[in-house]
């Protein structure tokens, strides 16, 4: 890729993390002018008008330093028709119906794609992060939301509909908690930070983080430690039956920056209480933190865009860089 080339990569937000984060992106996977805005949450309008600010900052940003930015890449979460750049509905945002692909590109006169959230942070872990040696992985992103994406034989699945991997909306107590998407008992009802908020809430009548309810866990608070077991117990259900599926060799957890290892130790017992016979896969937390979904979003403008084959030709530099051999 000619690190001449240079796109805009953003994640809106509302899986991975709250924040609506941004970069420049060249054709290297190098990161320049990077934004992070809080990712407005009242109304569709108000988080249009921030992604065009976002965008708008970052290309006058590499105009004063370099090459424009020719494209831009926004990674959504929810129901997004990436061909169409319609997002149909995300739970987590409000969003509904709209056709934001068009809009950016009316508004910011550049090139626009849309690219699933999740599936933006497996590709980006695929090319330059945790999967960049295997051809087979499943992404599993626990945050503000809960989902997953599945790269097999080193292709993105999407699926008859696009919807491949929306774990988090899986019902696991069909009298559960009611969910954001209007279903009850939902993965997200039992792992995403905003399920470990309200579940502590209301069993120890104290609002803390979604870190401290996991800290407390892990230092032995009951309470704390058995909506911690749930929300593992219910992820390491909806990894086995997806493991079961697509036979990844690889899993790679995102989106648990502050989340400490010794508190994910145990989903490696969890998940080989759930998998027989088929082959366990290794789960390991992303190499890219919370960049991976913005650079997926940027890997998708740059092939989208006609500026050449981001995925493959990452992954070739970074595997030649560990084996100069
Ligand atoms: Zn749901």
């Amino acid at each position: 890729m000619d690190s001449n080339h240079r796109v805009i990569g953003i994640d809106i937000g509302g899986t991975f993390g709250r924040a609506m984060r941004g970069a420049v992106v060249d054709g290297s996977a190098a990161l320049a002018e990077r934004k992070d805005f809080f990712t407005p949450r009242t109304s569709q309008e108000e988080l249009i008008e921030s992604l065009v600010t976002m965008a708008s900052r970052l290309a006058e940003g590499a105009r004063r330093d370099g090459p424009p930015v020719t494209a831009l890449g926004v990674a959504v979460p929810g129901l997004v028709d990436e061909g169409s750049g319609v997002v149909h509905r995300s739970p987590n945002l409000k969003l509904e119906e709209v056709a934001l692909g068009q809009t950016l590109q009316d508004r910011l006169r550049l090139p626009a794609f849309l690219v699933h959230d999740a599936s933006a942070g497996a590709l980006a872990e695929y090319a330059l992060g945790a999967g960049c040696s295997v051809s087979d992985l499943l992404l599993v992103v626990m945050g503000v939301g809960v989902g997953s994406a599945v790269i097999s034989g080193g292709r993105v699945l999407r699926g008859a509909h696009g919807t491949a991997g929306e774990i988090g909306h899986i019902c696991i107590d069909p009298g559960g908690m009611v969910c954001g998407c209007g279903g009850r008992g939902c993965v997200e009802t039992f792992a995403s930070e905003t399920a470990i908020v309200r579940r502590y809430a209301i069993a120890a009548k104290q609002a803390i983080l979604a870190e401290e309810v996991i800290a407390k866990a892990t230092a032995g608070d009951p309470a704390a430690a058995r909506i911690w077991s749930d929300a593992l117990g219910a992820l390491a259900t909806v990894i086995a039956t997806a493991v079961a599926l697509v036979d990844c060799e690889l899993v790679v957890l995102a989106g648990t920056m502050g989340i400490p290892s010794v508190a994910l130790a145990p989903l490696g017992d969890l998940l080989a209480q759930r998998i027989n016979l088929v082959q366990l896969p290794r789960v390991t937390v992303g190499a890219l933190g919370a960049d991976s979904a913005l650079l997926g979003a940027a890997a998708v403008a740059f092939e989208r865009g006609g500026m050449g084959h981001p995925v493959s030709e990452w992954r070739s530099s970074r595997r030649s860089a560990a084996d100069p051999a």
